[in-house]
């Protein structure tokens, strides 16, 4: 069935309001649009786990820390409305820049040390603005649980965090990252690379995947790991390195040793556009339960 579509906070919430004191279960995908199937793997696992399925679209300006990234995200409603059908999501929630911000000022989350590093770091504001819109929509929205791509990690972690502290009462599923069959990480951004750069892309995955099989044969020191991984993408043309970090997997902390379960995340340009992705990397005899 076609997804119900709400553009205004007070049309969704006439929806959700009887639904919700009938006791149904809701499930959340926020999300930018230009969905794919990384998308789609969040809209199933909460239309398998929920009563009523919601997937926000929304371009949200204030985690933008380029105008010129913002100007070309792709913006593609149409197919997305299909993309959403596809899953059996039930309502699509597509406000206006007008309907989420009525004003100038936002009062803001600040989400604290666990943006310091990685994305944060180059990407001044940006996760302000996710913790902002993230808490914005989850007040509209009032989901039960809500999911979120491992894809994105840090984002999971700021999300993980603001609804801890802000005693948010939401629960948090973080979603397997989706790849193309050679490891290139499913992103909205993807649409953007021509046929030379996309095969350049997959290079980042596969620095990150070394750094995973160096910590995995027992390597712990994060400088020679993080070297490693550089060179294999310095060894690339057309490419360039943003970031290569490893950190702990809850505060996003770098780390000198490897002495426990770690994330090594990356970011890297291809031509103007800049993709991320991460591996968790475990050191044999330090498996416990992931989450
Ligand atoms: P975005 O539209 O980029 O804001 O992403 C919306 C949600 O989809 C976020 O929780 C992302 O982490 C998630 N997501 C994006 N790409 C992938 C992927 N390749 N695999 C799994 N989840 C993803």
């Amino acid at each position: 069935m076609t997804p119900e579509v709400a553009e205004t906070i007070a049309g969704l919430r006439a929806r959700l309001t009887p639904v919700r004191r009938a006791g149904a279960r809701i499930g959340f995908v926020p999300t930018m649009g230009a969905l794919h199937e990384g998308h789609a793997s969040l809209m199933r696992h909460a239309r398998r786990a929920s009563d009523l399925v919601v997937v926000s679209i929304f371009v949200n300006p204030l985690q933008f820390d380029r105008p010129d990234d913002l100007v070309r995200y792709p913006r593609t409603l149409g197919r997305d409305l299909a993309v959403c059908e596809s899953c059996g999501v039930d309502v699509v929630f597509a406000p206006g820049v007008a309907e989420m911000y009525p004003e100038e000022t936002v009062c803001a989350v600040d989400p604290g040390r666990v943006a310091d590093h990685l994305c944060g770091r180059f990407r001044p504001g940006h996760f302000r603005g996710v913790a902002t819109v993230v808490l914005k929509l989850f007040q509209i929205v009032g989901p039960d649980v809500a999911y979120f791509g491992e894809k994105d990690a840090q984002q999971l972690a700021v999300v993980r965090r603001l609804v801890r502290d802000l005693n948010v009462p939401v629960v948090v599923e973080g979603v397997a990252t989706v790849r193309e069959p050679d490891g290139l990480a499913l992103s909205s951004r993807n649409q953007r690379l021509d046929d030379e750069e996309r095969t350049r892309a997959v290079v980042l995955y596969r620095a990150l995947e070394a750094m995973r099989a160096d910590v995995e044969s027992g390597s712990t020191d994060v400088r020679d790991i993080t070297k490693r991984g550089a060179f294999t993408i310095a060894a690339t043309a057309g490419v360039r390195l943003e970031y290569l970090e490893i950190v702990e997997p809850e505060k996003f902390q770098p780390v000198r040793r490897v002495d426990g379960p770690v994330i090594a995340a990356g970011a890297m340009w291809v031509g103007d556009t800049r993709l991320i992705d991460n591996v968790r990397c475990v050191p044999r005899g330090a498996e416990v339960a992931g989450r």
